[in-house]
C-alpha cells in the first residue's frame, strides 16, 4: 500500500526544503504531491507570543481534500503547549515546523542534512499517525513520540524490530 501526502508549503517556507521533504517521502514509496505556497490564517498570529496558533491552522487544513501534510516555517503553540513540533490527527491533516527543529534554534551551527532528518522523522510520525499507528516506547523506534531533539535525533528513521512486524502486516513501511 502506497500512502499519498499532498503537501501544502505554508509560509515563507524555502523551496528547497519541500522539494527535499518530497524526495524523502518518495524515498520511503509515498506519493507525493506538491501545492502551491499559501499562507496562514492572519488570525492565527498571537503577535503578544510572536508565534502562531497551530489550532486555528489545523481547523483550516481539516477542511481541505485530501492527505494534507502543511510544512512551515511558522513557530507553532496550541492551548495546552507552549510550543510544538507538529500535529497530526487521525483520518486528518499534519502540521509540521522546521522553527525548532534548525539547530540555529539551539545556536548551533546550520546543517541542512540534519534538519531534512529531523523533519522526515517528525513528517513520517505523524502521516503514520494519521493513519491509526500507535506510539511506540522504544526510544530508537520512529514511532516514539518525542518532544525534543535530542530525543529525536536518538530515535531512528525506520521501525523497530515490533513495530516492523506489526505494522508491515498493515501494509506499512519506511
Ligand atoms: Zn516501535
Amino acid at each position: 500500500m502506497r500512502i499519498e501526502s499532498d503537501i501544502i508549503p505554508l509560509g515563507e517556507i524555502e523551496e528547497k526544503i519541500i522539494e527535499a521533504l518530497a524526495t524523502e517521502l518518495k524515498g520511503s514509496n509515498f506519493v507525493v504531491r506538491v501545492y502551491a505556497k499559501t499562507n496562514p490564517p492572519k488570525t492565527a498570529l498571537n503577535v503578544y507570543r510572536r508565534q502562531y496558533n497551530a489550532d486555528i491552522i489545523f481547523d483550516t487544513l481539516r477542511k481541505l481534500k485530501g492527505n494534507i501534510v502543511a510544512i512551515t516555517n511558522l513557530d507553532l503553540y496550541t492551548g495546552k503547549l507552549n510550543f510544538i513540533f507538529s500535529v497530526a490527527e487521525v483520518d486528518g491533516p499534519v502540521l509540521v515546523s522546521t522553527y525548532r527543529l534548525r539547530p540555529e534554534f539551539y545556536q548551533e551551527k546550520p546543517n541542512f542534512d540534519l534538519l531534512i532528518e529531523r523533519m522526515s522523522k517528525e513528517i513520517l510520525y505523524s502521516v503514520f499517525k494519521t493513519q491509526g499507528l500507535n506510539d511506540c516506547t522504544n526510544t530508537k523506534c520512529l514511532m516514539h513520540k518525542t518532544t525534543s531533539v535530542g530525543d529525536l535525533d536518538y530515535k531512528q528513521r525506520e521501525f523497530c524490530k515490533d513495530c516492523k512486524i506489526n505494522n508491515t502486516v498493515k501494509g506499512f513501511k519506511v
